[in-house]
Formats: C-alpha cells, structure tokens, sequence
C-alpha cells in the first residue's frame, strides 16, 4: 500500500504543471462518464449501503453538477490576488499542496469522496482515499471512474486499508494533509495523529440539527421539508434535521400533520424507484439508534408513531415529551427518528438549538423575515437555512463549528483549503 504513496507523489509532480484548461477538460469528462454509468453507479450504492435508488441516482447526479461547477470556477477561485502595498508588486498566488489522504463514510459513498476530491485535484493536488469498509465496490469504482475519465495514474487512488492503518500514512512524509468525513472518534484520531506531523486537517464530523417552526410558519410547507430533512437517506445524514423545535400554539397540529406525512412513506426494496425509507446500512447502526430510543423512552419520552426495529429496517419515528437530557436531543441520531420539542418564545427556541454539542446547521420556517436576519449571528452553526432544509451546494460553503468539526468544503472557500496561499513581495 505505501507504494501507492510513491506512485500518488510521482503523479503530483506532473499534475501539478498541467494547466487548469486541462484540468477542466478532464472534470467534463468525468462528468459524461458519470452521467453515461449513472444507473451503474446508483445501483453499486443501492446494493452496498441501502440509500433508496432514486436518492443514488440523485446523488450521482449532484457529482455530476460538482465537476462541471469546479471545471468553470476553478481556475477563477485560484488566480493570483494583487494587493497595493509600498512594494512594486505584491500578490498572494495558490499552489497545491501535494499528496491529500481522504478518509471518508458509507452515507453519500461518492457525494463525500467527490467533494473532497474534485477540488482538491483541480487544485492539482493528487489524493489517496481510504473509503468506509462496508462500501469497497463504491470505493473501487470511483477510482476506476477516475482512469476512465483520462485523469493520470496516481491523480486518484483508492486506499483499501483498515482505519487502524491510517495512521501510517498520515505520518509518510508525502501526505501533507488530512480531510476526514465521518464521526467524532475518526476525527478526533486523525486529528491527533495529524497534529503530532504537524499536517493540516479538516473535518466534516456529527450534527444535531434544529429544525425550527415559529409560529406564524407556513406550516404546510414546514412539515413537507421536514418529512424530507429528517427521513432522506433513511436518517443516515449528518445535516439531517434531528430535533424539531416547534411554537406551542402550533405544536399538536404540527405534530398531526407530521405524524400523517411521515406514515404515507414507503419502505421496501431500495432497488424500486417508489421506494423513499430504506433498511439503516448496517445492523449495528439500527441497534445503537434502538438504545437512543429506549433510553429517551425511559427518560419520559412519547412514542406518537413507529418505534421498532426488525434487524437493519428501522420504522420512521417520531417522538414527542422529549427534554434536552434524552439521548435523542443531546446524541446524534444516525437513523428515522424525529425528536419534538415545543417553545414559547424565538429566545427559548435559539436557547435549545445552541444547546448541542454539535454545529452543523438550523433549519428556521417563519414569515417575519426582517426580524430573523437580525437573530442569524445568536445560531451557532456553520449554516442558517431560513424556509428550506440545510443543505450542501458546491455554489456555497458547507462545514461544521464545534463538535462538528472545521473547515469548509466546496465553493471558493473549499478549494482554498488544500493550497499553499503563498505571499509574494518584490521590490
Ligand atoms: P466513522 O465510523 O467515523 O467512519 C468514517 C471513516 O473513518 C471510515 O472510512 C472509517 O473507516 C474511518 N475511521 C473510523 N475510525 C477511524 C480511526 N480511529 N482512525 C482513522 N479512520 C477511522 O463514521 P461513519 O459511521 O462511516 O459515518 C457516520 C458519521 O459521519 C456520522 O457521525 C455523520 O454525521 C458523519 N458525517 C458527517 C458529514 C459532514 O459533512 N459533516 C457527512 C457525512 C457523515 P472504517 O469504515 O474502516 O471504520
């Protein structure tokens, strides 16, 4: 495997000198190949991981999407920045910074990997990518997409390795940085081990969501997105919305018209495109969501409807009388379970979302706009979606602050994470 770190470094050196028209050429390629084999791919993520096939299918397309976006902006986001100074000239110019390892999860097996990869390539970086165990074809054949496409050997390797292994590579003097997609324990390891070569790391970790429904919400449109927020993937995203804060003057027919909502989704065959609720991805993560469940359940919270498991599926649930020391508000819940809490006031409702360990995102649905805006700066959260779900977008900046982690992906800010700003001053 370390070989594959000689062949990743040999390829930088090239990489790094071929221009960016070129770099761009070949993300449009990779583009059409992924729209050519996007049933292939969507069925390799439907068979590894469950994710109902319209929600692959949709995912492959949102790659799709990326690599066009990075092929047209890339180039601009990299240009030389001037800066008047009592010096003849000074710039700051960006250059790649050499060989990236990716450690990335099962949820989205290519949206995670291409949005840390895609950038960091057009930046010509080169990367080697340690993808989740349980998705090896996923892993395999994002690599294989990658040849396909025309991109040079070692621009993208795959990284078949256990995570007791990555440490190994985070200290070969080649890797000069880290970007790890997973939960607190991954990131806080790599994170230490990468600290201890002094590389550079950044982290896409947990989230708890608040989802926020004041009173004056169109509530319609409310419970609609909130059915998507929370149940997309089956649960299984860290920018799901876990905890639903809703005004008590709306709460009982929020909860109705949510309890009737989530009961018309259908479960069965992921592989059937009428399917929206699939199995969880792996037993364990079903059992460890029963435990939250049971736990909440013993603290005093109601179940209005689903609740059981049968091995990996686990029924959409939504729970009410849930307080901020239950599991299911102050744990991330990694599967369909919705926790209902009820406020008075916007104050209360800003109080329990901050509430959290975690700082991915809010969700807040009102009609008093003007008066929002001015309470954006009190969430403390990487992102603030008013009326819509959170969200990634490769036009916008997505990542985490607190135990969510650090640094930002996509958009401009994402492709300057892996570059060398480097100062330039000549007199
Ligand atoms: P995970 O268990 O942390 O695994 C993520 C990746 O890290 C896998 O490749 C895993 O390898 C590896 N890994 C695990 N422990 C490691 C260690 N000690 N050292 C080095 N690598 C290690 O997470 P997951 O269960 O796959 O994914 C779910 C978590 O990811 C959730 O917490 C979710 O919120 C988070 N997530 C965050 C974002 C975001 O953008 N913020 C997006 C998606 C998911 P193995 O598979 O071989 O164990």
């Amino acid at each position: 495997m370390q070989n594959k770190i000689h062949t990743a470094q040999s390829a930088f050196q090239h990489w790094k000198t071929i221009s960016f028209q070129d770099r761009a050429l070949l993300l449009k390629r990779l583009k059409t190949v992924l729209d050519e084999r996007r049933m292939h791919y969507a069925v390799l993520m439907t068979q590894e991981m469950g994710k109902p096939i319209t929600q692959s299918l949709a995912e492959i397309d949102k790659c799709g999407w990326l690599c066009e976006y990075y092929a047209e902006h890339g180039e601009s986001f990299l240009q030389n920045q001037y800066t008047q100074t009592e010096a003849q000239l000074s710039f700051v110019t960006y250059e790649p910074l050499g060989v990236l390892l990716g450690v990335m999860p099962w949820n989205f097996p290519f949206w995670q990997v291409f949005r840390f990869a895609v950038p960091a390539i057009m930046a010509g970086n080169t990367v080697l990518v340690k993808h989740a165990s349980n998705v090896p074809k996923s892993a395999v054949g994002i690599e294989s997409l990658f040849l396909e496409s025309g991109f040079p050997l070692g621009v993208y390797q795959n990284l078949p390795i256990s995570s007791d292994k990555v440490a190994e590579f985070i200290a070969h003097p080649f890797v000069k940085a880290v970007s790890l997609t997973g939960s607190e324990h991954a990131g806080s390891s790599v994170a230490m081990q990468a600290g201890k070569y002094l590389k550079k790391t950044l982290l896409e970790l947990g989230g708890s969501n608040a989802f926020i429904v004041c009173e004056d919400a169109d509530l319609e449109k409310a419970v609609a997105v909130a059915v998507n927020a929370r149940m997309q993937n089956s649960g299984q995203s860290c920018i799901a919305a876990k905890r639903f804060l809703v005004h008590e003057t709306i709460f009982d027919t929020f909860v109705d018209k949510y309890k009737l909502a989530v009961s018309q989704l259908r479960s069965g065959d992921p592989m059937d495109p009428e399917t929206q609720i699939g199995s969880l991805a792996r037993v364990d993560l079903a059992e460890d969501l029963e435990k939250q469940l049971q736990e909440s359940v013993a603290m005093g919270a109601q179940i209005v409807l689903g609740g059981r498991r049968k091995e990996a599926f686990f029924e959409p649930t939504i729970l009410t009388n849930v307080t901020p020391e239950m599991p299911v508000f102050k744990e991330e819940t990694f599967g369909p379970v919705a926790a209902l809490v009820s406020f008075k006031t916007l104050d209360e409702a800003i109080s329990l979302s901050n509430q959290s360990d975690f700082g991915l995102g809010v969700s807040i649905f009102t009609a008093n706009i003007s008066q929002i805006k001015t309470r954006i700066h009190e969430f403390n959260e990487g992102a603030v979606f008013i009326n819509d779900l959170v969200k990634s977008d490769p036009r916008l900046p997505f990542g985490g602050i607190k135990k969510s982690g650090y640094g930002r992906e996509l958009s401009k800010e994402g492709i300057l994470e892996f570059v060398n700003c480097k100062t330039v001053v000549i007199h």
